[in-house]
Formats: structure tokens, C-alpha cells, sequence
């Protein structure tokens, strides 16, 4: 027999000769309870009470540290909504929802049906060779709220998002450098990091990436950085989370179009703001005429339950990243896109439809900011009360009377922020609400609660917030007691 010729169409393979695996069966759809040794209820029962010392000893041991100088070492056992409850079944009001993921508040019965129901499909998740129908409708349904956008990269974290935006901008454009604004947060990866407006983050991490500050709200300086030409992007919070600090009006508006007129991009970083939390969708909203080309979500879009990022952008950024078939894996993650993750975020976008939760956060923390700006004549430490929706910051500042300006002049020589700490100490310890400064070095204290908060809990909190005030204007007392403490350490730490 001669060797077919080289076009000679093949044979057909001879059949195998080891017969192959008969199909398997699917798996049905709950399967039953595993009978393996694993039981976290009894770990927790048995270990739950180490927490402090187990993170003391193999976790970042400040942490514990730092919560017990402050009295915040407190031992939460359940939550729910805008609550937790300790040991002794106290509850207390949450006004930080988690740093903001819990948007929804905790344990959100849709969310959490949703991932049961994933859990119970047995789906057949991040196989990474097919294209699951969870990711598509999560992206299509975000992006109808920013219709000038077309595609979304699905991360796990808000530093990864922004990551993803400083990456695209960049190739897209072919320029090295990002603008940013002074105090600005946009995480703590290395890329996010160069964007960040404080030295106490940056400080020992250098070389970063070649990027330059420019004062929020600050046009000329925006300009002249611009007219350099090698500008990819600027990236902005609308409403900075430390400090809460929002540019002029029609700042937005303007560096879009200048950005635009020298071929940059605009990044809106709505990690914090978006989903609701500012009374609008995304807080680059409440400025008509706003485009921004790259926008980074994360934190609420979780749920509370599952880490997940997203950035979207306009096709021709995505196009020009993923510009041929080898460089489909150019820009990925090994848990982006996962099925719990999509799942939470479809689940949390149709409770903010369904439950009217853009509209609520504009009437409640309108409510909040109105009663706490009525106390600004009354109390002198008291300067401004600012913000938007339930993003809202409560300044504080130098006393006009004398007696009480001693007192700030003893913290302030201490260290700056001291008299914020010293508000947020006893609104935990005697109040039972956890809030936070905003930012280091900062005389402003954050509330970020979930957006699910109503009258009653506005009440709670301006309640006990008049209550500490009372007691810092009497000059004396248990708050500045504390306040010595403070100071003793802060000078201590240096
Ligand atoms: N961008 C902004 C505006 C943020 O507030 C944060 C976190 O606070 C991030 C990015 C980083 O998000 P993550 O902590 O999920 O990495």
C-alpha cells in the first residue's frame, strides 16, 4: 500500500480501543448535606472567643491594638440591616455600613436568597472556556444606567477596578501619566496607590507610577499638566471619602471638556459614591453633562457578601485593550465575573430599583443634614455639616470662646483629628452608634450608613450626637477625660 498523497483527505480514526466513560450524571440541583468532619457553627462556638488573640497574633496586630485604646474591642454576635448586637443582646446603629459595602444593609433577604440559590444550582462556575449568562446581565444591567457606556470588566475589589481603569486609560491613549487630586482615595494596590493623596499611604512604597496631584476643583492646574501631552486620564471621586470634600459645581463639567480637548480620559471613581449613596445613581450624575469615559463600582455592588469590582467604559478603550484574539487574556482575574459575585450584584442593583433606594438616600440624608446643620449656631466646635444623600461630613473646628479654645489648642498640639476621635469614642461606648473619622489628621467625621436607614434611625443618631456635644461644650467630664488619654498617647507615638 503506498502512502496517500499529501491532499489525500485523512482516514477517519479507528475507534478507540479502551471504550470511554459513559456520561455522568448531573448533579441534582441541592445535593445532599456532606457527612465530613468541617462544622462551623462548633468552631465558632468552640474558638469564637480567641478572635482578638488570633488576630493579635497572626494578623496585622495593630488592628486589635488600636481597638482596644479606644474601647472599640467590642464582640459583635449578629446583625442584621443597620444593626449589630453584642453578647448581651444590645443593639448598636451602624452609620459606616462597613466602609459603604453594605448598602443595602446586612443580610438583605434578596441578596441572600439569590446566593442560596446559586449555591443550590451546582453551577457550572469559572470553568474560564465558556461564557456564563450571570456576567452579561449584570454588565448590561449596569451599564443602562450610564447609557454613554458600553462594556464592563468584572474584578473583585474597588483598588482593582480603579487598577483596570489606570491600565485601560493608559494603552487606550498611549500616554503614561494620571492626574489625580490632592487628598484622593482610590486604594492601596500599587497603581491605586500612585493616584493617592496622602503621604501617610504613599510613604516607603516608591516607585510608583508616574502620576502628579493637582488641587481638586483646581482648572488652571488641570490645564497646564494637560498641555504637557502626555496625559492618559484624570481620575476623581466626585464626593472625596476622606474629608468628604465635593469640587465647585460645574468643576465635572469643565475638566471633562478639557480632558477631552486634549485627548484624555476622565475616570470617575464611584467605588464609594455610586449605587445610590449620594441621592443619584452615580454622583458624577448630579452634574448635567458629565461623560466620564472609564467608571470605577465596587463595595455596595457586593452586597456585603461577595468581593466584586467593575469598571466600565466606553467600547473603543475596551476595543483598542482587547484588540485581537492574543490579546483576549491581556487584562483578567481568576475570580472576576464568579457566579456568587454576579449574582449578589444583580440581586443588590434590583432591590435599589425595586425599593426606591436613590430616591431614599437623597430624602433621608436630607432629613440628617438639615437637623445636624441646625446645631451648627448652637455648638462652636461645631464649623459645617456637608455632603450628599448618605455621604455626609461633620466638620469640626477652633471655638470662638476662650475657655473652650484652650482645650482645642491641647489637642490640635497633640495631633490633628483628636477631637473628631474624641466624638466618635463616646458615641460607641455611651450610644451604642459606630461611626468614623475621615481620614488622618482629619476634624471630620463620616457617615456612611445604609442607605435602608429611615427617620427613626436620624433620630437615634442626632439624639446622641447633641448628647456628646453637650457634654464637650461643658469642658469638662468623662469626654475629656478622654480627651487627656488621647493626647498622652498621640504624644507617646511620637
Ligand atoms: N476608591 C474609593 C473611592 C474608595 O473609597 C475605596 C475604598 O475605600 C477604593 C477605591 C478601594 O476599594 P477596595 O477597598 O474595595 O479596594
Amino acid at each position: 500500500m503506498s502512502d496517500p498523497a499529501p491532499d489525500a483527505p485523512l482516514d477517519p480514526p479507528p475507534p478507540p480501543s479502551v471504550p470511554l466513560d459513559p456520561p455522568l450524571p448531573p448533579p441534582s440541583a441541592s445535593p445532599p448535606a456532606p457527612a465530613g468532619g468541617f462544622d462551623l457553627a462548633r468552631l465558632l462556638a468552640d474558638r469564637g472567643g480567641e478572635r482578638y488573640e488570633l488576630h493579635t497574633r497572626h494578623l496585622n496586630h495593630q488592628l486589635p491594638r488600636m481597638l482596644r485604646t479606644i474601647g472599640f474591642d467590642k464582640v459583635y454576635e449578629r446583625a442584621e440591616g443597620a444593626y449589630f448586637w453584642d453578647a448581651d443582646g444590645q443593639d448598636y446603629l451602624d452609620m459606616l455600613a462597613g466602609f459603604g459595602v453594605m448598602g443595602l444593609g446586612r443580610h438583605h433577604p434578596v441578596v441572600r436568597r439569590a446566593l442560596h440559590d446559586v449555591l443550590d444550582a451546582s453551577l457550572a462556575d469559572l470553568t474560564r472556556f465558556d461564557c456564563q449568562p450571570l456576567p452579561g446581565l449584570l454588565a448590561e444591567r449596569l451599564l443602562a444606567h450610564s447609557p454613554h457606556l458600553d462594556r464592563v470588566f468584572f474584578g473583585n475589589s474597588g483598588t482593582e477596578a480603579v487598577e483596570t481603569a489606570l491600565k485601560f486609560a493608559r494603552y487606550a491613549t498611549g500616554r503614561p501619566r494620571v492626574l489625580y487630586a490632592e487628598h484622593a482615595f482610590h486604594g492601596l494596590t500599587t497603581g491605586a496607590l500612585s493616584v493617592n493623596g496622602e503621604p501617610g499611604f504613599r510613604d516607603g512604597f516608591a516607585p510608583l507610577l508616574p502620576d502628579t496631584a493637582v488641587p481638586l476643583g483646581d482648572l488652571d492646574a488641570l490645564e497646564r499638566e494637560l498641555r504637557r501631552g502626555d496625559v492618559a486620564a484624570l481620575i476623581v471621586e466626585p464626593i472625596q471619602g476622606k474629608g468628604v470634600y465635593a469640587p465647585p459645581p460645574g468643576y465635572l463639567r469643565a475638566a471633562a471638556a478639557l480632558l477631552r480637548r486634549h485627548r484624555a480620559l476622565l475616570i470617575a471613581d464611584e467605588v464609594q459614591t455610586g449605587l445610590g449613596r449620594t441621592g443619584a445613581f452615580y454622583a458624577y450624575q448630579h452634574e448635567e453633562g458629565v461623560e466620564p469615559d472609564l467608571v470605577c463600582v465596587a463595595k455596595a455592588l457586593s452586597g456585603g457578601y461577595v468581593p466584586v469590582g467593575a469598571t466600565l467604559g466606553r467600547g473603543w478603550i475596551f476595543e483598542k485593550v482587547y484588540s485581537s484574539m492574543d490579546r483576549v487574556l491581556v487584562h483578567s482575574a481568576s475570580f472576576g465575573s464568579n457566579a456568587m459575585a454576579m449574582a449578589a450584584g444583580l440581586a443588590v442593583l434590583s432591590v435599589i430599583e425595586e425599593e426606591g433606594l436613590v430616591a431614599r438616600a437623597h430624602a433621608t440624608g436630607e432629613l440628617l443634614r438639615s437637623r445636624l446643620a441646625a446645631l451648627v449656631d448652637r455648638y462652636e466646635f461645631l464649623r459645617e455639616v456637608r455632603g450628599r444623600g448618605l455621604m455626609v461630613g461633620i466638620e469640626f473646628g477652633r471655638p470662638s470662646s476662650l475657655a473652650l479654645r484652650g482645650r482645642w489648642t491641647m489637642l490640635q498640639a497633640a495631633r490633628k483629628g483628636l477631637f473628631a476621635q474624641m466624638v466618635v469614642v463616646p458615641l460607641l461606648a455611651r450610644h451604642r452608634i459606630l461611626t468614623q473619622v475621615s481620614g488622618d489628621r482629619l476634624e471630620v467625621i463620616k457617615l456612611i450608613p445604609p442607605l435602608t436607614i429611615g427617620e427613626r434611625e436620624v433620630d437615634r443618631f442626632v439624639t446622641a450626637f447633641t448628647a456628646v456635644m453637650d457634654e464637650a461644650h461643658a469642658g469638662g467630664g468623662l469626654i475629656w477625660d478622654f480627651g487627656r488619654t488621647l493626647v498622652k498617647q498621640a504624644v507617646a507615638a511620637r
